[in-house]
């Protein structure tokens, strides 16, 4: 499950933000954490996937080198295959080994740093070291592979939109810094300026527009996932106690049987069914009966220990519990101890002669020792059931067991009323 702040209506809450005027691009804390766990692994695939095409494009970055700056072209190749490339593939190696989002983030923007600095650094080498640094030649077109490695930062790299404005700016200055101190035309200048300035703008927009898109499919996959387990969840319960159904019943008794014939552990079975309880219902109405069915279930729940242990409404006011791991004698113990529970509820009802308040019968079975099927347990504790009705009701069946397996009643032994258990 989800941390306890991230509700369906904090997710709607921006999602219909970004329908509306403003798109935020960030959430409150629990969801920002959330988000930024899920994250992390989209994040390196980017990574393990880009890196290797980044270092190919970037190496044929050469053949510019080669063709417009032949002056330099042996030097820029080392700086190329010696320093730039492999400080590249390390940042690669060590980004999914830092544990802090904000370290690896950090670290991973040294590539386009980098590639700009190496880009900017021969072209002011170039422009030094060659005489008719004026000539306006195709040398000084050069200097735009700084854009590609930047549009490259923002729309492959991908860093979210706030570091992405930082890397952009240090690049800016960067590329500036170097453009403005080697002496060219009016012309390179100004075209090197508005080229890197737009293409930093639009850049940008496209980085932004993309972290949107990313954090409102991270919210409609959050919401189907919150929504599905709601409804899971709901199918699972019973509306009325809030107990387990059937069907989680089902779910649950078909891999505990499976698993405890495996093991030969034991699994147990408590089925419990209120006494007079259609004349209750006849006497204080279906209102008070439903109150009562909520309020003995409450009893039964408030009996179990172990967290795998399974409250179930499994008929109209019938309920069951599962115990796993849980032989005869024990499972007993619990019984009694939930009748008790029940009795102290004291809840009137009048048509119990002996005892005037609700009270409960309940059959224990466990298995699966001698029995084939969970089908065949459900039927052994109805059958005992029915021997604690026929017993006189408001006890548990059977009475005691030792360790060893005896039967032996404890307490008043009940007289057999005659009538038979009916539901
Ligand atoms: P016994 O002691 O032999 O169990 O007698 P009983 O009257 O309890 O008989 P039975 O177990 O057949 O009772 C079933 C009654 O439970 C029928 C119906 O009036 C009542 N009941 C079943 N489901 C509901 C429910 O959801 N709400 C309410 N209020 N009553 C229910
Ligand atoms: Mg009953
Ligand atoms: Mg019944």
């Amino acid at each position: 499950m989800l941390d306890a702040p991230v509700t369906l209506a904090t997710i709607e809450t921006y999602l219909n933000d970004r329908n509306g005027r403003r798109s935020s691009l960030s959430f409150p804390p629990a969801l920002e954490n959330l988000y930024a766990e899920q994250m992390k692994s989209y994040r390196l695939k980017v990574m393990e996937r880009g890196i290797l095409p980044a270092v190919v494009v970037y190496n044929l970055f050469l053949i510019a080198d080669y063709l417009l700056l032949p002056e330099t072209f042996f030097l820029s190749a080392s700086v190329h295959l010696f320093i730039v490339t492999p400080l590249v593939l390390l940042v690669g190696l060590l980004y999914p080994r830092i544990e802090k989002q904000w370290a690896r983030e950090a670290a991973a923007t040294i590539i386009p740093i980098a590639m700009v600095a190496q880009i900017m650094f021969i072209y002011l080498l170039n422009r030094w070291v060659t005489i008719d640094h004026l000539r306006g030649d195709a040398a000084d077109h050069y200097q735009y592979l700084a854009i590609m490695v930047m549009i490259y930062m923002n729309v492959n790299q991908r860093f979210g939109f706030r570091l992405a404005v930082v890397s952009t700016l240090a690049l800016t200055a960067v590329y500036l810094g170097a453009l403005l101190s080697v002496e060219s035309t009016f012309d390179t200048k100004f075209i090197g300026i508005a080229m890197m300035v737009s293409g930093g703008y639009l850049s940008l927009i496209a980085n932004h527009r993309m972290e949107q898109d990313v954090r409102f499919n991270f919210l409609r996959g959050l919401k189907d996932r919150l929504l599905r387990e709601d409804a899971e969840e709901v199918s699972l319960r019973d509306a009325l106690t809030g107990l387990a159904n059937r069907r989680e019943l089902d779910r649950r008794a078909e891999a505990l049987w499976r698993k405890a014939e495996a093991s030969s552990a034991s699994v147990a079975v408590v089925m419990i069914d209120i006494d007079y309880f259609k004349p209750f219902n006849d006497r204080y109405g279906h209102v008070a009966g439903d109150n009562c069915l909520k309020r003995v279930a409450a009893a039964i729940a408030s009996q179990l220990r172990n967290d795998d242990d399974l409250a179930v409404r499994f008929g109209g006011e019938e309920f069951l519990v599962l115990l796993p791991r849980t032989d005869l004698s024990d499972a007993v113990r619990v019984a009694e101890r939930v009748r008790r529970q029940v009795e102290n509820l004291a809840i009137p009802n009048e048509a119990n002669h002996a005892k005037g308040i609700v009270t409960a019968s309940l059959g224990v079975t466990s298995g699966p020792t001698t029995l084939h099927s969970f089908e065949e347990l459900l039927a052994s504790a109805d059958g005992a059931l029915y021997a604690a009705k026929r017993n006189g009701r408001n006890q548990v069946w059977p009475p005691f067991v030792s360790k060893s397996g005896d039967v032996t009643p404890i307490g008043p032994v009940f007289k057999t009323t005659g009538s038979t258990r009916s539901g």
